[in-house]
C-alpha cells in the first residue's frame, strides 16, 4: 500500500497517518516530525532548516528532496509507505514520481484530499498539543490526554508547536494555498496513474478514517 496524505494544515493529516500506518502496516513518513527531529537534535539540517519552520514557510526542495530519497531507502519502505505532508510543492511531486518509477513499484499510488474548510482547521491548530517526546497528537477541547499536559502513551510533555500560534498559522495557509494546493489538479490530471480520493475531513476522526478506508482499494 503507498499513500499521500493531501490537505491543508490542520486537515488531521497526522491523526489519520496514525490510523492508517497501523491498519496497513507500512510506515508513517511525516517530513515535519523528520525535521522537528533534526532540530531537536541540532543536526546540520535542523540547523538549516529551524526558521523556515518557525515562520510556517517551506523548507527549500533540495533539503527535504534528499532527506525524502534517504529516507525511502531504508528497509521498512521497500513495500509501502504512507506519507504526511509530503509531496508540498511541484518539484517535490515530480521528483516523487521519478522515484517510484524508477523503482519500479506496481502498486497504485493513493492520493488522498483530506477536505476541510478554515474556521476548523483554525479551530483545530490553536487548541492542538504535540508529546515532545514521540509526536503523539492531541487536542485541548476535542482529544486531550488522560492527565494534563502528559502524553498518555509515553509520559512524555506535551506542547504547543511554534507554528501553531494564530500569526504563523495564517502564514501557512497562505503557503499551502500558493504551492501545495495546485498538486490536486496535477494529480487529478493523471488519473490513470494515481488513485485520487478527496475526504471529508472535517468530521469526527473515526468518520474521516472509515470514509478512507472505503475508498482505498
Ligand atoms: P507539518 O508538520 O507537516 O505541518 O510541517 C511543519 C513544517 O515543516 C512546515 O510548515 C514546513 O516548514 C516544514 N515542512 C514539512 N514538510 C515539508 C515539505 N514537504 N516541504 C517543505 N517544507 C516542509
Amino acid at each position: 500500500m503507498r499513500l499521500i496524505l493531501l490537505g491543508p494544515p490542520g486537515a488531521g493529516k497526522g491523526v489519520q497517518a496514525k490510523m492508517l500506518s497501523e491498519k496497513y502496516n507500512i510506515p508513517h513518513i511525516s517530513t515535519g516530525d523528520m525535521l522537528r527531529e533534526e532540530i531537536k537534535g541540532k543536526t546540520d539540517l535542523g540547523e538549516r532548516t529551524r526558521k523556515y519552520l518557525q515562520e510556517g514557510k517551506l523548507v527549500p526542495d533540495d533539503l527535504v528532496i534528499t532527506m525524502v530519497k534517504n529516507r525511502l531507502q531504508k528497509d521498512d519502505a521497500r513495500d509501502g509507505f504512507l506519507f504526511d505532508g509530503y509531496p508540498r510543492t511541484l518539484e517535490q511531486a515530480i521528483s516523487l514520481q521519478e522515484l517510484l518509477v524508477r523503482a519500479n513499484s506496481r502498486s497504485p499510488l493513493h492520493i488522498i484530499n483530506l477536505e476541510v474548510d478554515e474556521a476548523t482547521v483554525l479551530r483545530r491548530l490553536t487548541t492542538r498539543r504535540v508529546c515532545l517526546q514521540c509526536a503523539a497528537i492531541y487536542n485541548v477541547l476535542t482529544m486531550p490526554s488522560k492527565k494534563e499536559g502528559k502524553c498518555d502513551k509515553c509520559e512524555g510533555s506535551l506542547y504547543q508547536r511554534d507554528d501553531d500560534k494564530e500569526e504563523v498559522i495564517k502564514d501557512r495557509l497562505i503557503t499551502y494555498a500558493r504551492q501545495t494546493e495546485p498538486l490536486i489538479d496535477y494529480y487529478k490530471k493523471q488519473a490513470s496513474d494515481y488513485v485520487f480520493i478527496s475526504v471529508n475531513a472535517a468530521k469526527e476522526k473515526e468518520e474521516t478514517f472509515g470514509e478512507i478506508i472505503t475508498k482505498v482499494i
